[in-house]
């Protein structure tokens, strides 16, 4: 579903992604895991065009990127983003917030939207939080609602960067929860999280990056019970 072939990224002379490999299948659950700074957010940006490449291409349900205008927020639609930060429209209602995307870019009718965000919001815990303001609730509410928000785009894709980082530690589990359920549910998922045990339970394969690159792709199993890599063995010991 998702192609990165030789992707190239700098940023000035810092060489952000080196010649990344990556094939995402459909209904495959993928986590991304690596120290700071070795490109795991870039990664997913590049993944949605919210940066750009130097070199090598990038493929979404066989629509080859770049592309621009129309074609791009077409196939922006089809990636789904979830941040650390969870960032909610601060001055619209948790309905708003996911009601607008569709609205805006897809044009659909405004009582269907409703109806399909009263639904979404209902599937992620928070369908009695819908009249209030994203402050008005708490972190792991928010970031159910902004997981909400994405899927009210109907995506063919999700993609999480660190979602439950900025958390407090009782919240991380009600929004794990939701991902291993729209996991369970089929959905084409890219994850960069530091949750091993969401790793361990949740995807179908471990990305491991360091300084640019894939180190290392395994099955979470082999990965964290066997890691091949040097960078991997040291990285895993540091955190488990
Ligand atoms: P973390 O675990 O801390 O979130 P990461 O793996 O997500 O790290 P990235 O955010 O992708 O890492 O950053 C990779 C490198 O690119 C870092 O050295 C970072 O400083 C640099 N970088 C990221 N965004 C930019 C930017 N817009 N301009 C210049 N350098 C950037
Ligand atoms: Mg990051």
């Amino acid at each position: 579903l998702v192609i990165l072939d030789g992707v190239n990224k700098h940023f000035g002379a810092l060489h952000v992604l080196q010649d990344i490999n990556l094939t995402i299948k459909r209904g495959e659950v993928v986590v991304v895991i690596g120290p700071s700074g070795s490109g795991k957010s870039t990664l997913c940006r590049t993944i949605n065009r919210l940066e750009t490449i130097d070199s090598g291409t990038i493929t979404i349900d066989n629509n080859p990127l770049p592309a621009e205008g129309r074609e791009l927020a077409r196939l922006r639609a089809d990636v789904g983003m979830v941040f650390q930060s969870f960032n909610l429209f601060a001055h619209k209602t948790v309905l708003q917030n996911v009601m607008l995307g569709p609205i805006k870019v897809r044009r659909q009718d405004k009582a269907q939207v409703e109806a399909r965000a009263r639904m979404l919001l209902d599937r992620v815990g928070v369908g009695s939080q819908a009249d209030k303001y994203p402050a008005q609730l708490s972190g792991g509410q928010q970031q159910r609602v902004a997981i909400a928000r994405a899927l009210a785009m109907e995506p063919k894709v999700m993609l999480f960067d660190e979602p439950t980082s900025a958390l407090d530690p009782e919240m991380i589990n009600e929004v794990l929860e939701v991902m291993r359920q729209l996991a369970s549910e089929g959905m084409t998922m890219v994850v960069v999280t530091h949750e091993m045990g969401f790793a361990r339970s949740a995807a179908n394969r471990v990305v491991f990056m360091a300084d640019g690159r894939i180190v290392e792709e395994a099955d979470p199993h082999q990965f964290f019970d066997n890691p091949r890599s040097d960078r991997a063995r040291d990285f895993l010991s540091k955190i488990l």
